[in-house]
């Protein structure tokens, strides 16, 4: 079975120190056939990553490592888009992203306002921190030029403990609607290895949701570690696996020119 992590930072994000090349390193020694870079990226100006991807750099850094590493190791280059339905960005946003050369971008809410959800959630009940940041997702599904959506119930990380998880019953129709929306729109989500090294404990989303995404007929769907360091790479690969088998996927994918790939998640024996 071919393994493939879906979604790492490096240097060339605001919040991690590693060089591309020990990353590549990194993931040969996990064993796995490829891996995603997937850089923080905003044009909205009150956002951490602001300013931050120096584009030209990334790209080359990228290509050296797709030389060095060819017929080892597969190499994307790609994006985490942070709040990419924003409409005051909408224009610098397009115009960025058609400059740029990539395999895949993530969509993700890491703020709600430009407010960092740490900072959103004091003073709310736990139904209006989740409610809102359920809606922001939807919103972004609904218009965002991105491949997946990134950690689809982050909010739990922050919010877990100040009010909780959520419960998945309770949010069960507002998560089926953005999950249509993402099928309908011929995109993906991830399974997000690092709430397991978070305090929460649980994957983004929750095994719920994606036995959901699978039961409404969702198709793409990738592995992701969101390692910000080389030691998180493919960090809990097997675990993931396991539960999207038991969600009912046999396959998830990995992108390149933004086109998604098909890859087994059985072993040739199974
Ligand atoms: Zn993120
Ligand atoms: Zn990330």
């Amino acid at each position: 079975m071919e393994r493939y992590d879906q979604h790492v930072h490096s240097a060339y994000s605001f919040d991690s120190k590693e060089r591309l090349e020990d990353e590549c390193e990194a993931a040969l020694q996990k064993g796995l056939q490829g891996i995603t870079f997937t850089e923080h990226f905003s044009v909205d100006p009150l956002d951490v990553s602001y300013g931050v991807l120096r584009y030209d750099a990334y790209r080359q850094a990228v290509t050296d490592c797709q030389d060095k590493y060819r017929g080892r190791l597969h190499i994307g280059c790609g994006l985490e888009i942070g709040e990419p339905h924003l409409k005051k960005c909408e224009a610098d946003l397009k115009q960025a992203v058609q400059s740029m050369q990539l395999d895949f971008i993530i969509g993700s809410i890491h703020n709600i306002g430009s407010v960092k959800l740490r900072n959103f959630q004091k003073g709310k009940t736990k139904d209006e921190i989740y409610t809102q940041y359920f809606q922001e997702i939807l919103m972004m599904a609904e218009t965002a030029d991105i491949d997946v959506i990134g950690h689809l119930d982050l909010a739990k990380r922050y919010a877990f403990e100040v009010v909780g998880n959520y419960d998945f019953s309770e949010y069960r129709d507002r998560i089926a609607k953005i999950l249509s929306v993402v099928i309908d729109r011929g995109l993906g989500i991830e399974i997000n290895t690092s709430g397991w090294r978070n305090s929460v404990g649980v994957c983004y989303p929750s095994p719920e949701v994606i036995r959901l995404y699978h039961d409404l007929g969702g198709r793409y769907i990738t592995i992701s570690s969101d390692a910000h360091k080389n030691e998180d790479i493919a960090s809990s690969w097997d675990r993931a696996r396991q539960v999207l088998l038991e969600a009912g996927f046999d396959q998830y994918f990995y992108y390149e020119d933004r086109k998604p790939h098909a890859v087994s998640l059985r072993n040739e024996t199974e």
